[in-house]
């Protein structure tokens, strides 16, 4: 069996941010020469996510508003998180969208289905974070 390990880093110029990472988890693959396996792909910060969706502007701008319904940014007071911090609502909203996402490796190949797109979902940006990259297999 081969393993393989990388981090990719960001800092984004916002405080949220939704980036299509599939065309990085491609070449983490390719790097790893692994034909059959799994990779998993997690974030490794607890105010940003990882998530397979459709990489289609309109459906983003949707996320951002749904995302700030469930769970507006300001006022900053109404959280008891927000002490030292002004993150209660990345935190919230990173656990809605997802830590990590696992994707079959068939052939050498993510094995996607119709649409599917790795994004990198950053709620508490403009500073340096990493996502998490494990690929397992043969
Ligand atoms: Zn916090």
């Amino acid at each position: 069996m081969i393993s393989y390990r990388k981090e990719i880093w960001f800092n984004t110029s916002s405080r949220r941010k939704f980036i299509n990472i599939t065309p990085e988890i491609d070449r983490c693959l390719q790097e790893s020469g692994i034909r059959e396996g799994l990779c998993l792909v997690n974030a490794m910060h607890i105010t940003a996510s990882v998530f397979i969706n459709d990489d289609e502007s309109g459906l983003h701008h949707d996320f951002e508003k749904w995302l700030e319904k469930l769970a507006p940014e300001k006022p900053y007071d109404q959280y008891q998180h927000n002490g030292f911090e002004d993150n209660a609502d990345a935190h919230l909203k990173r656990t809605i969208m997802g830590r990590e996402v696992v994707v079959a490796v068939s052939d050498g190949k993510l094995d996607f289905g119709p649409w599917e797109q790795i994004f990198y979902g950053e709620f508490d940006g403009m500073r340096k974070k990493r996502v998490l990259v494990k690929i397992i297999g043969e």
